[in-house]
Formats: C-alpha cells, sequence, structure tokens
C-alpha cells in the first residue's frame, strides 16, 4: 500500500471504530473517486456494506447539508435513500458515513416503481412556502432556501438570480446575457403553474439514482428543499432522461399540468446555470437558446 493509501487507510479506519464500533477487518474496500469535489470509499465488514466520502477542498457545512437531506428524505418513507451512520470532521475533512448500497441487476419493475415512489415523495408538502429550513449545497455550490410563499418568487430569487448573480461577478456572462434574465423574470409568473411546493430530491440525474440489492430504487446525494415538482421531472432530461414507465407511473400516481414539455427548458435554466459556474462556459449555448426562445 502506497504512503497515501495508509493515510487514506487509518483516516477511515478512525470513522469506522467512531461510528461503527468497528475498523478490524475490512473485508473489501474500493475508491470511488468519481465525485467531482469529494473522495469516497466502499468497503464491507462482516457482510455490511458502507459508503464514507469526505472533502478535499474548504467546503464548509456540505455534508451536515447532506445528512440533513438524506434525513429529510428518508423521514417521508416515500423512497429509500441509505441511512446517515456519521457525520463530523477529522483532520480539517469533513466526512459523511452512510449505509452501502449494494447494487444488484435492477427488477422488471424498477422504472415503474421508481416514478411511483418519486410521485408519493413530491406529495409530501409544506405550509412555510417553497425553500427548506436550511441552506444546502447542489455539488459545492450554495443553495439558499429561504421560506417563500411563492413558487416562481422562489424560483427568480433563491435559484436563477443566485446563479446568474455569481456568474456575473465571475465573468462568465456578459450583461446583455443578465439582462435576458431580467425580461424572463418578468414572463415567468405567466409561464409557470403555481403548485403546492413538493419536496423534490433537487439533483435528480441518472448517477444519483441506484439501484438496491433487491433491484429496485435508491437515491443518492440529494439537495432537496420544497419547490416545483415539475423542476426535478424537467431535470431528470437534462442527461438523456429515464424509462418512459418512470414517468408513465409518475403521471399514473400524480398528474402534471398540461404543457410541461414546453417548460421543461425554463426550469433547466438552473441546473445549467449551475454548470456554468461549477464547470465552465460550455454550458451557456444552451441557456442563450432558452433565453433567446422565450
Ligand atoms: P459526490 O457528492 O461527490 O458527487 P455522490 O454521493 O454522488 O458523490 O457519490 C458518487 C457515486 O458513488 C454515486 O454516483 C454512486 O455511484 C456511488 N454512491 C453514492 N452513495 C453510495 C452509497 N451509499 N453506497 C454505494 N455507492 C454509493
Amino acid at each position: 500500500m502506497s504512503q497515501q493509501s495508509q493515510e487514506q487507510y487509518q483516516f477511515i479506519a478512525q470513522i469506522l471504530s467512531k461510528h461503527a464500533g468497528e475498523s478490524a477487518h475490512i473485508d473489501d474496500f474500493q475508491f470511488f473517486y468519481g465525485g467531482n469535489f469529494n473522495l469516497a470509499v466502499r468497503l464491507r465488514i462482516k457482510n455490511t456494506e458502507y459508503f464514507i466520502k469526505w472533502t478535499q477542498g474548504d467546503y464548509q457545512g456540505l455534508f451536515e447539508a447532506e445528512a440533513k437531506n438524506l434525513e429529510t428524505i428518508h423521514a417521508t418513507g416515500a423512497i429509500q435513500v441509505p441511512r446517515v451512520l456519521g457525520v463530523g470532521q477529522l483532520e480539517e475533512k469533513e466526512y459523511l458515513m452512510m449505509e452501502g448500497i449494494e447494487s444488484a441487476d435492477k427488477q422488471t419493475n424498477y422504472w415503474q416503481d421508481f416514478g411511483e415512489k418519486l410521485a408519493h415523495l413530491h406529495q409530501n408538502t409544506t405550509a412555510h412556502g417553497h425553500g427548506l429550513a436550511y441552506t444546502n449545497f447542489i455539488g459545492a455550490a450554495p443553495q439558499e432556501n429561504s421560506w417563500t410563499l411563492d413558487g416562481v418568487t422562489f424560483f427568480i430569487e433563491n435559484r436563477l438570480k443566485k446563479q446568474v448573480g455569481r456568474a456575473l461577478y465571475d465573468r462568465k456572462i456578459t450583461p446583455e446575457v443578465a439582462e435576458k434574465f431580467e425580461t424572463l423574470y418578468e414572463r415567468l409568473p405567466s409561464l409557470l403553474p403555481h403548485e403546492a411546493p413538493a419536496l423534490i430530491h433537487g439533483d435528480l440525474w441518472s448517477g444519483n439514482a441506484m439501484v438496491n440489492d433487491q433491484g429496485l430504487i435508491t437515491l443518492v446525494d440529494p439537495c432537496c428543499y420544497y419547490g416545483f415538482r415539475e423542476a426535478e421531472l424537467a431535470f431528470t432530461t437534462m442527461f438523456g432522461g429515464f424509462d418512459t414507465k418512470f414517468y408513465d407511473a409518475y403521471h399514473a400516481n400524480f398528474p402534471i399540468e398540461k404543457g410541461f414539455h414546453e417548460r421543461i427548458p425554463l426550469y433547466n435554466l438552473y441546473p445549467l446555470m449551475v454548470h456554468v459556474n461549477l464547470f465552465g462556459e460550455g454550458y451557456l449555448p444552451a441557456v442563450n437558446k432558452i433565453l433567446a426562445t422565450f
């Protein structure tokens, strides 16, 4: 084992002895360097799977928020997420330890089950309005969730304006593009439906939809909040989309208003602007195209 791996092994062993009371014999150990900002490891001790991830940089509160996100979704009982086993700081790194998801092949009803469960998740609402009791993160970007009764106002103030402001400050967009957003904000109240706030996962692309040991859905890496459920469905289409059985099952359980397909690009302006800010201007042509359409 290299010096670096040995240090990482020691680091993980300390977390395990704190939260699982055991570090003795790790049966299987697999590094995941797949996350964008973090390191992660998947391991097995006596037939129990664990997944631990920790920060590389200075993202304060990232995992505390993620643990709360997982617990918020778990509390609904609507859809499976990994159980949180521990969260904290060690050697100036933040870590999150959770149940490891052992994957099997998808069951034949995987997509239908997923669609039904997501609809049930979205049926969780709140009287506080759109938002959440704390700030969380989408990737490494803070996501402010101050409660707002009107959904469109929330979407503009806490979602679009935050990302547009940051992109303008970092000179990733020009003032002309920011102006176009301003014009769009005036039109949004007549373009988006007024729906009750729904608890959504917040980052629902295929990489965050895992198959568990029963061949059914388990969601990972949420950045949940009460918001537009259509924003969640729109987001699922951004990187290729899910199986049609998923959408059919969702609609059968929680029908959506007519015209959703035309609204998809509007909702996706938010994740696209997050991508512009986190990953660069490659996502700008898609943003400009949507702004030109509306
Ligand atoms: P990041 O926040 O760094 O993007 P993720 O939480 O998305 O990290 O995890 C990266 C990948 O690791 C996921 O796409 C998934 O394949 C895998 N993964 C995440 N959580 C678990 C888990 N609890 N058990 C097993 N694998 C997991």
